[in-house]
């Protein structure tokens, strides 16, 4: 594994390629190596995560990751950013294996990962799928061939015709960006304007060391380039007025509309995560979706080609795919719940016109701890 292929030699063969490592690839890639799978992991982005959303890890998540030998991803906290559990995620896959709790390891498996390198193309080919990387830096490219294939992408694979995502929601655009703590600051706050129906936040990030201010316009609004640019625009006056200082990331309003597969795949390439479909970011799901999808698929993929028979193993992993599609239209149903609910949320905090708020019109909504408990649960133990 990992020579390039010559003109003669044979092509490498793993059991499992996962491609991308946001969370959802890094928690698959996690599993497989439990699992004792040979395994290339690549991602087209280096191995530093940046990304700075505020996210929850679900229970189930937690769950799926405490089984990885990662007991505690949010050191105590119930929300933490993207960034912090990727980069959690990806030291583990960097340094040694985290012993599983429950189970003696299997022998060790080859075990590669390689940042800076992209899928480039990918080809089913009887009970192996063929597939191209490219280096990102040089754009040297090397074939490997897998038996099975977890496409965590984010749904970046569509452009390489694979089954494409449909539209399942309103347009929704969003601004978040990572603040260095204003003085001021105290804990969560926020604003919202009657007229223009926006929300603003600010959520400490984790262990407080700065703030992460989230602008959210209301679904099923005008999302054409012009008004994504006026937001960004109203997202950069507040943070002004408010006196944040410079953001640590260019803010960009994001269209963050729901989209699904239309059916579950029903070949070697396992879609997880984002790639499967994204729900609204007002549930907070999608992350934690990610993570269980991508150990499920991992355990799921080593059980199925334990399987002699090549058929078998192919009704295993489309037994896989329609579970995890159906775990993603239930979170698209509950997606659309949470739009609908919207109005009657954004009500909870004070009012103001944006962007010309001052620091005395944001603040926390009078029932911000009986509700925070309500929707993220009690805050996890520190291990
Ligand atoms: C503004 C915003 C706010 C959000 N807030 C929340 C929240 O509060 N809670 C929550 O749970 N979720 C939230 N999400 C959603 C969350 O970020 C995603 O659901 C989650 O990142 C999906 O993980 P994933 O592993 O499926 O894909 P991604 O995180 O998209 O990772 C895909 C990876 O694949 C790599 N890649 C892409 N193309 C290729 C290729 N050709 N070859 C190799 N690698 C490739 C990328 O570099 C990337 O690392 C938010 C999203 C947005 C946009």
């Amino acid at each position: 594994m990992g020579a390039a292929a010559g003109a003669d030699a044979p092509m490498p063969t793993v059991d499992l390629l996962v491609a991308g490592l946001g969370p959802g690839g890094c928690a698959a890639a996690l599993a497989a190596r439990a699992e004792g799978l040979s395994t290339l992991a690549v991602d087209a982005r280096g191995a530093q995560a940046t990304r700075s959303q505020l996210v929850l890890v679900r229970p189930g998540a937690q769950a799926a990751l405490r089984q990885l030998g990662l007991p505690d991803i949010t050191e105590g906290r119930r929300t933490t950013t993207i960034r912090h559990v990727e980069n959690r995620l990806r030291a583990a896959l960097q340094g040694q294996a985290p012993a599983p709790p429950t189970q003696p390891p299997p022998p060790a498996a080859a075990f590669e990962l390689c940042w800076n390198t992209s899928v480039v193309q990918l080809e089913t080919r009887g009970d192996r799928v063929q597939v191209t990387l490219q280096d990102e830096a040089g754009g040297a490219t090397r074939q490997v061939q897998a038996r099975h294939v977890i496409d965590a992408a984010g749904g970046r694979l569509e452009s390489l015709g694979r089954p494409a995502r449909k539209r399942a929601g309103p347009s929704h655009l969003v601004v978040t960006a990572e603040y260095d703590t204003p003085p001021w600051f105290e804990g969560i706050v926020g604003v919202r304007d009657n007229r223009s129906r926006d929300l603003y936040l600010l959520f400490p990030t984790w262990g407080r060391r700065g703030v992460i201010a989230y602008f959210d316009s209301p679904p099923g609004a005008s999302c054409d380039q012009g008004s994504a640019a006026a937001l960004a625009e109203r997202f950069a006056a507040i943070a002004e007025n408010l006196a944040l200082g410079p953001p640590q990331q260019t803010a960009l309003a994001i269209d963050v509309y729901q989209r699904a597969l239309l059916k579950p795949n029903e070949d070697r390439v396992v879609p997880i995560g984002d790639a499967i479909g994204t729900v609204d970011v007002l549930l907070g799901a999608g992350m934690s979706t990610a993570i269980e999808d991508g150990v499920d698929a991992a355990r799921r993929i080593a059980a199925a080609q334990r399987h002699t028979s090549s058929q078998r193993e192919l009704a295993q992993t489309c037994a896989l795919s329609a579970d995890l599609f159906s775990r993603h239209r239930a979170g698209v149903h509950k997606g659309r719940l949470m739009l609908a609910v919207r109005p009657v949320l954004a009500r909870a905090w004070p009012s103001a016109a944006l962007p010309a708020v001052a620091r005395d019109s944001v603040g926390p909504p009078p029932l911000l701890w009986p509700a925070v408990r309500f929707v993220f649960g009690r805050r996890p133990q520190a291990q």
